[in-house]
């Protein structure tokens, strides 16, 4: 098999540890998330799946969105037991 060498870095790669935090994902959201709190039990269960740095832990074990990197790909909404998260349209 034949090598490339390039000298630059193709775009959409994580580069460098921590690098997520620079790309604010929620530019280019069409949905979101939102939670109902009556229903969220804290287990985290949307946090270990979210592949974005999108979801707050609240002081009292409930959680939050920082739509700033939520991209509104809906599989917080997917994994929640208790179903107390609905995508809705932006
Ligand atoms: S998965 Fe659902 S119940 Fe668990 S913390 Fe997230 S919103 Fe709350
Ligand atoms: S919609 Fe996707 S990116 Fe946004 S909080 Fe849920 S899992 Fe994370």
């Amino acid at each position: 098999m034949a090598s490339v060498k390039t000298t630059t870095l193709p775009g959409g790669i994580i580069n460098r540890p921590g690098s997520t935090i620079d790309y604010k994902t929620g530019t280019w959201r069409v949905k979101r998330p939102v939670v109902n709190l009556d229903k969220c039990i804290g287990c985290l269960i949307c946090w270990i799946y979210c592949p974005e740095p999108a979801i707050i832990k609240r002081d009292d074990g409930k959680i939050d969105f920082d739509y700033d990197y939520c991209k509104g790909c809906g599989i917080c909404s997917l994994e929640c037991p208790t179903k107390a998260i609905r995508i809705v349209e932006e």
